[in-house]
């Protein structure tokens, strides 16, 4: 399996997951032209998209979807909770799925699961090709056993880190944002990411991306350590999504 990022934070997220012929978009947080200019730099076009899989309805998830997969006719995933809040002129387009049941698109499998954050129903995802399982976990406010369990033993993990606890503490953020933020509906800190990796099986892993890092109460100086540190790794091991390029194409190889 390839994947790539089109850029990952709070102005935007796209990830790209390819395998044979089947190349499907997790997420369009992107307008529809910047996503095409951001595909473009991976060396890919829109056209070639099979499906756009989402994880919920916040905007820097499903900011483009409406216009890209009008333009191109492409497939929507994503949950009835999710589905319900797209536009009414894209619903032709949706296969709604369950984030309890495994599903197939072309040459990959799908098995999403159920994470606590503040939408309507999201999910994040584990894709596999039969060989390989490659996880993504953004958007989430805390780890559960749900969770735990269908990230182990991945072969490239695509992990939240999205604030550094006191510098979003000191930030200019207004209170009830820093609440939400930091709540068990927000998004995983740096330590619960670190612990989090610390915990699961992670004898396989190949990639490992730290995903989501806010520009205001984060920095890659922060999360690169500690990450290393969970791992046991080197810190130039580790890779960081950024919102401007989010991070070039990756490949889980046979050993
Ligand atoms: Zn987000
Ligand atoms: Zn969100």
């Amino acid at each position: 399996m390839r994947f790539a990022s089109l850029g990952s934070g709070s102005r935007g997220n796209a990830t790209l997951i390819s395998q044979g012929q089947t190349h499907l978009l997790v997420d369009c947080g992107f307008s529809c032209r910047e996503t095409e200019k951001r595909l473009q730099h991976l060396k890919f076009e829109a056209s070639q998209l099979t499906a756009i899989v989402l994880t919920h309805e916040h905007a820097d998830h499903i900011n483009g979807v409406r216009v890209l997969a009008r333009k191109y006719n492409i497939p929507i995933y994503a949950t009835a909770g999710t589905a319900g809040c797209l536009s009414v002129d894209v619903m032709a387009l949706i296969t709604e799925f369950s984030s309890h049941d495994v599903f197939d698109i072309g040459d990959i499998e799908v098995q999403p699961f159920p994470v606590p954050h503040d939408a309507r129903e999201p999910s994040q995802f584990v894709f596999t090709d039969g060989q390989h399982k490659l996880g993504l976990l953004t958007d989430v406010g805390m780890i559960t056993p749900a969770i735990e369990q269908a990230l182990s033993m991945c072969d490239a993990l695509l992990l939240e880190a999205n604030h550094d606890m006191e510098m979003l503490d000191n930030s200019v953020y207004p209170e009830h944002l820093k609440i939400r933020v930091a709540g068990r509906l927000g998004h995983l800190n740096n330590v619960q990411s670190a612990k989090f990796l610390d915990k699961i099986d992670t004898s396989r892993l190949q990639h490992i991306v730290a995903m989501h890092l806010s520009e205001k109460n984060n920095s890659a100086n922060i999360v690169l350590p500690l990450f290393a540190a969970a791992l046991n790794c080197d810190q130039s091991w580790v890779g960081i999504a950024t919102q401007q390029t989010g991070f070039a194409w990756r490949e889980t190889i046979t050993s």
